[in-house]
């Protein structure tokens, strides 16, 4: 591996923002509502300038992160945080392939990622490195958690103070893995959907950057990062199968828009694009997104009072619902929404087949991973599945505690331990 850095400063790729919905055009600014018709705002880009610079040999020879991909992602200089963040793992998962009874899976693997532990890093590292360009002088969020570690993170690393906002009852350990960065925590007496609208309010009057409102555009980017390297690592194809955690319906969105920028710009092998089928998994204790595929819906049927222990993933109204379901439905793919029970067993599969320990959200993904297969949704032999597991297992812990078999408690002597040997024999 080579590693030649992007080159820097190199002629920005972005030509402004566009609505979504109208098309009306805007210049690059910390803004993401249309003026025109409250559609939200994307980054609009010059491919045809990025199809004759970016080549798979270029990519290749970049440092081992996602801004390899700096092209595709709406900075118009380097980062400035989260520079190593990115390129994890994507773990070839036989075992685990065998109980499920599907030739071929792979872990894409988060749960590792620097330097929170989680896929946000991804979207943070963009947001963050965005607001510095913009000229921001403070960072914020509304969050569910993992947000809320990776903001405080790579505001500290780059001088900035933040302020985050979260539902009050969140993980202690989630909150913990916030506040250590320095950062003012606000815990707001109400769901992730109540800090939100909050969110918006506080980011129209203190013009702080709100990383997943006012720089929403540009953070949203972030998470194609996340696709780029699955195609990449699976020698510039897309899977057959994928199963993405759904939140807000971003992930899922922008993992459509990468395969597609890839097979766009030439830079899929050949015959490397699959046709992927995308697929979405939620806790049925907070499902919007799924029951508008299960249900044949496109508009969002918001979600008052979420319940299920995978709170990262617990959005009662979901800001990319539509287009989350159009792309899973115009994949071809379909939903999954496991219980409580499934998703701590999916989360004990996969640690016990993979030696990898991933949060709630984990087990989400894998929960609806194994319905999708039962219900013939996902073939047995259709090519590469990828299970998306976005978040470490440290972080919420407590719905193990008790399920789990407790150390054996032995004497610090030999003769103890001989003991509960002839016991287990
Ligand atoms: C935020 C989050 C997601 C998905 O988020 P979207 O809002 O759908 O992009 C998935 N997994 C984990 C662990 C998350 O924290
Ligand atoms: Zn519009």
């Amino acid at each position: 591996m080579t590693t030649a850095p992007v080159p820097s400063p190199r002629p920005s790729t972005v030509t402004g923002l566009i609505c979504r919905e109208c098309g009306s055009t805007y210049p690059k600014a910390p803004i993401h509502v249309c003026e025109m018709c409250f559609g939200p705002l994307e980054i609009a880009y010059d491919y045809a300038a990025i199809g004759k610079v970016l080549t798979r040999a270029l990519i290749e020879s970049r440092p081992y992160n996602m801004w390899r991909y700096a092209e595709l992602l709406p900075l118009d200089g380097p980062p400035v945080v989260g520079t190593q963040t990115g390129m994890t793992p994507l773990v070839k998962a036989d075992r685990l392939a065998k109980r499920l009874g599907v030739r071929e899976v792979w872990i894409k693997n988060d749960s590792v990622s620097h330097p929170t532990l989680s896929f946000k890093d991804r979207v943070v590292s963009v947001a963050v490195s965005k607001a510095i360009e913009f000229g921001i002088g403070t960072v914020a969020c509304a969050s569910t958690g993992n947000l809320a570690n990776a903001t405080a993170a790579q505001a500290a690393a780059a001088g900035l103070p933040a302020v985050i906002l979260i539902p009050f009852d969140l993980e202690p350990a989630k909150v913990l893995a916030t506040s250590v960065y320095g950062a003012r925590v606000v815990g707001v007496k109400g769901t992730y959907d109540d800090v939100n609208r909050l969110c918006s309010e506080i980011a129209g009057k203190y013009g702080w950057g709100f990383v997943n409102v006012n720089l929403r555009p540009f953070y949203a980017e972030g998470s194609k990062s996340f696709g780029y390297e699955i195609a990449e690592q699976l020698g510039w194809r897309t899977p057959a199968n994928i199963v993405v955690p759904m939140a807000g319906g971003s992930l899922v969105t922008k993992i459509g828009k990468a395969f597609g920028e890839l097979e766009k710009l030439g830079l899929l092998a050949a015959g490397g694009n699959r046709k992927t089928k995308i697929h979405g998994a939620q806790a049925a204790g907070c499902s919007p997104i799924v029951d508008m595929v299960l249900e044949n819906r496109d508009q969002v049927k918001p979600v008052k009072t979420p319940t299920s222990i995978a709170k990262s993933l617990a959005i009662g109204n979901p800001a990319d619902g539509f287009y989350a379901r159009s792309t899973i439905t115009g994949s071809g793919g379909h939903a999954g929404k496991p219980n409580d029970d499934e998703i701590v067993a999916a989360m004990r599969l996969l640690a016990e087949t993979e030696g990898i320990f991933t949060e709630t959200a984990g087990g989400v993904t894998l929960g609806a991973t194994i319905k999708l297969i039962q219900e013939g949704r996902i073939g047995k032999d259709e090519g590469p599945l990828v299970v998306c597991i976005t978040g470490n297992g440290m972080k919420t812990q407590d719905p193990l505690v008790g399920k789990l078999p407790a150390p054996e408690l032995i004497g610090p002597s030999l003769a103890d331990f001989d003991r509960l040997q002839t016991s287990v024999q």
